[in-house]
């Protein structure tokens, strides 16, 4: 008894066809989740709800945060006044000594308690719920990227954002929330680093408290 090779070949192609609908449907079956994938996921919500803790140390700071805090204080809706705490906190940052700045998710007391067990000194907290994922610092003690996501706050416009809360914020080293960390002094707006010996001071200085060396020369 023998088959016509064209019986063969029929015979071959079905269970070629039968084998590749087979793979096809386990494919989109073990898949489905992704069926709804033209839609994107979802922002992550950390990334939208961001907490901003400036510490600030001696008289003269501590009057013109409190003052700053007294003024523009609490919590709104309003771009506008979200706004004006952003320039404000802009204003104030080159003078911090301690900073954090993370999601809200990691610190559920929110703006009013820092961790820090530093005694004296001001803490300004600050609270903003924006509509679209905020940029991240990698660094906190890196001033200068926490003054540019400051000013990114302060740009935005009642599309971009949602709430805000801006409180003078308690101490507590028992805090539920990331410790905050030394701003590396170099990093400040406002500040130079001396050629010769790597030392940072002021911008307006003219003889670099480190090694003396005169600056602009
Ligand atoms: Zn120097």
């Amino acid at each position: 008894m023998s088959f016509s090779p064209v019986i063969i070949i029929v015979a071959v192609l079905f269970v070629v066809i039968v084998v590749a609908v087979l793979a096809f449907m386990r494919r989109t079956s073990g898949s489905s989740p992704a069926v709804g994938g033209p839609t994107p996921a979802p922002a992550a919500p950390s990334t939208r709800d961001r907490l901003f803790f400036l510490r600030f140390e001696g008289s003269d700071d501590e009057s013109y945060v409190g003052d700053l805090i007294a003024r523009h204080g609490g919590a709104t809706t309003s771009a506008e006044a979200i706004r004006e705490m952003a320039l404000d906190l802009v204003r104030a940052a080159p003078t911090a000594t301690h900073v954090h700045v993370g999601p809200a998710s990691e610190a559920p007391g929110g703006p009013s308690v820092a961790r820090s067990g530093l005694p004296g000194g001001i803490i300004a907290g600050f609270r903003v719920v924006s509509t679209r994922a905020l940029g991240t610092v990698a660094d906190d003690a890196d001033l200068a990227a926490i003054v540019k996501e400051l000013r990114a706050v302060a740009g935005f416009t009642g599309r971009d954002v949602q709430r805000a809360e801006l409180v003078r914020a308690n101490a507590d080293v028992e805090a539920n929330a990331p410790p905050l960390v030394a701003v590396r002094v170099e990093t400040r707006p406002g500040h130079q680093q001396c050629a010769y010996c790597r030392h940072s001071f002021p911008a307006h200085d003219t003889r670099c408290p480190g090694c003396g060396a005169r600056v602009g020369q």
